[in-house]
């Protein structure tokens, strides 16, 4: 076993002693590889020269003076390069032709962003780099996005140095025909040269340049389709997506997809493997998105959805969503809607189970799929356990149902106080399930849980969950909040910065009157953008230059006034924070007197949306 390490660094030095006194006599003993300034380094650096973006690193080892070049000057990727030589010293591959590769390395950063774009397009941005297999991840990424169903694909040249360029673009025209890809712009000389390797998808066009392609846009007509664009860095792709970006107030939602599925495989290792979950993605994913999230969730293999109201239903179906949707308040006139997009319904009265099974019967359809909501203790929706008889009886004569599962809602699952209340719920709910299942005579899920039930009620024991505000990076419970990732960013930016004297006023109402001289900045959200009003005045504060800054004066409509006095350097269009990471939002919450949810599903769809993959 090898260890290789930079003994430049004390605190590594140190602790690599330390760890090889402890492991001299294990077996197979662990060996060192260490490299650094000092002349005992197995690899000796002797000089590190930058010059722009190139740094020439040289050293000493086996008594040798050898160098490397690479094409970065950051210290993260000259400590990285270095550690990758003296790993190739150790294996003996530092032959000239492998070392002299240093060079062609390029920064690669798989950072995928989706966006909507001009006439109802949704554009798919990773104008960062371009190799076969950054490639063949942003094409999986594209035939995810089911809300159109017209692909785009606008490709650079691919940079992989050494390959013949017949073999590279038959091998990308062979990956795109997969995909299904429809239409295929490519922007490059090289590409451009390869032009007849495309023929046999449908529609392509070649430019050798950006600027030839912006010139033709106007006669491209992208309308109602799934973009992606992904060019190398040098070839300046950012402008196609700032051209096909739609242009709204920079007030922006981000929302971190990876985060997202992190969340998800959380919870998941929480509950046994045969555990089924149903992820809430009602009101519109708690904020964060209807279809785009919900594809993620659906590519992740999760086993159910499930919305509030029937519309919720009928856009995922129209993105292309097609695992089972469970919808929990329907009303009778959507009735016709949800069997037309396959959606399942709650069923939660008496009344409610006539009026379908009647639409039902007179639409002749048999074997529907249905969810019984049992009502322990929430008092909101749902048959009680005193209803119990008279459901078995219905249940147990000749229904057009498919009954798919049976479920309860805790009232207070995240609460220790309440924990002999919520046994009490997970009791009485055993009890419905154990004779309703007794009158089917087959077999459906069971489920309790929501975020917080799973991680303190274990599930109940049942066999499906329904994750909600988990998912989305929140939970009640500190120690599993800390396991979870930030999804959500909302940030805003500075539209005006003023100095105000003492004793002025500042905003509506002349509620706060300055007792110093000031300097205020405007920041363009309000709250009709879903920040709350109850935040003025002091009583929010928002992260400018990553320090938290108070709110002056109230709230309005579409502005909100920062005092930034104690601030240097503040300009106006700089970012500000609203929540996130380094402000989360469970402090925002309670700044404003509420929970998570409320401020989460507040933020309005005036807000633009911005998907990313880390
Ligand atoms: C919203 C909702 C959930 C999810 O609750 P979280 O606390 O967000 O996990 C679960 N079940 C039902 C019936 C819900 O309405």
């Amino acid at each position: 076993t090898f260890l290789v390490y930079c003994s430049d660094n004390a605190l590594v030095e140190k602790e690599v002693s330390e760890f090889k006194k402890n492991l001299l006599q294990t077996k197979p003993a662990l060996e060192l590889f260490s490299w650094g300034k000092a002349a005992g380094n197995d690899l000796q650096i002797t000089s590190i020269a930058k010059k722009a973006n190139t740094t020439i690193i040289t050293g000493i080892y086996n008594r040798e003076t050898h160098s490397i070049q690479i094409p970065f000057a950051d210290e993260a990727s000259i400590e990285n390069a270095i550690t990758c030589w003296a790993v190739l010293i150790l294996l003996k591959k530092d032959d000239k032709e492998v070392v002299q590769k240093f060079a062609s390395l390029y920064p690669i950063s798989m950072r995928l962003e989706l966006k909507h774009g001009l006439n109802n397009c949704t554009i798919i941005n990773d104008s960062y780099s371009n190799d076969l297999y950054s490639l063949s991840i942003g094409l999986n990424f594209l035939i995810h996005q089911k809300q159109h169903k017209k692909y785009t694909v606008i490709l650079s040249d691919v940079l992989q140095s050494g390959r013949n360029s017949e073999v590279l673009y038959s091998e990308v025209a062979s990956l795109l025909i997969q995909k299904k890809v429809d239409q295929f712009i490519g922007i490059g000389p090289e590409i451009f040269a390869s032009k007849k390797l495309f023929s046999s998808i449908k529609s392509c066009h070649f430019y050798h340049s950006v600027g030839e392609f912006l010139k033709d846009l106007a006669t491209l007509q992208f309308h109602d389709q799934n973009i992606l664009v992904k060019g190398a860095r040098s070839f300046g792709f950012e402008q196609i997506v700032s051209v096909l970006e739609q242009k709204v107030h920079q007030t922006i939602l981000s929302i971190d997809l990876k985060a997202i599925v992190h969340n998800l495989k959380y919870y998941k290792q929480l509950l046994p493997s045969s555990t089924k979950l149903m992820a809430m993605v009602k009101a519109f994913s708690y904020g964060s998105g209807s279809h785009e999230i919900a594809s993620v969730l659906e590519y992740h293999s999760i086993d159910y959805l499930a919305v509030a109201y029937t519309d919720e239903g009928v856009e995922l179906r129209k993105a292309g969503i097609s695992i089972p949707i469970m919808v929990m308040n329907v009303e009778t006139t959507a009735f016709a809607s949800l069997i037309n997009y396959m959606l399942e319904p709650e069923i939660f009265s008496f009344s409610m189970l006539r009026d379908f099974e009647n639409f039902l019967k007179s639409n002749g359809v048999m074997n529907y799929p249905v969810h019984l909501k049992i009502d322990t203790g929430m008092h909101r929706l749902g048959f009680t356990k005193e209803d119990l008889p008279e459901l078995i009886s219905i249940l147990s004569g000749s229904i057009p149902f498919a009954i798919k599962s049976v479920f309860t809602h805790l009232v207070a699952s995240e609460d220790a106080k309440q924990d002999v209340f919520t046994k009490y719920q997970i009791k009485v709910f055993k009890e419905c399930t154990t004779s309703i299942k007794s009158a089917l005579k087959y077999d459906f899920y069971s489920h309790v849980a929501n975020t917080s039930a799973i991680s303190r009620h274990r599930n109940a024991g049942m066999d499906m969950a329904r994750l909600g505000i988990g998912l989305y990076g929140i939970d009640h419970n500190s120690r599993v909040q800390k396991k979870l990732c930030n999804v959500t960013t909302l940030t805003t930016t500075i539209s005006q910065i003023k100095n105000v004297k003492a004793g002025d006023t500042v905003g509506y109402g002349r509620n706060a009157k300055l007792h110093r001289e000031s300097i205020i900045a405007t920041v363009r959200i309000g709250y009709a953008d879903g920040y709350p009003r109850s935040l003025g005045n002091g009583m929010g504060k928002m992260l400018v230059q990553d320090k938290l800054v108070p709110v002056v004066g109230n709230v309005c409509m579409d502005m909100t006034m920062l005092d930034i006095t104690d601030l240097h350097g503040v300009h106006e269009g700089d970012s500000v924070i609203v929540f996130g990471e380094k402000l989360p939002l469970p402090i925002l919450a309670k700044w404003a007197n509420t929970i998570p949810y409320e401020i989460m599903t507040g933020i309005s769809q005036r807000v633009k949306r911005v998907y990313f993959e880390e």
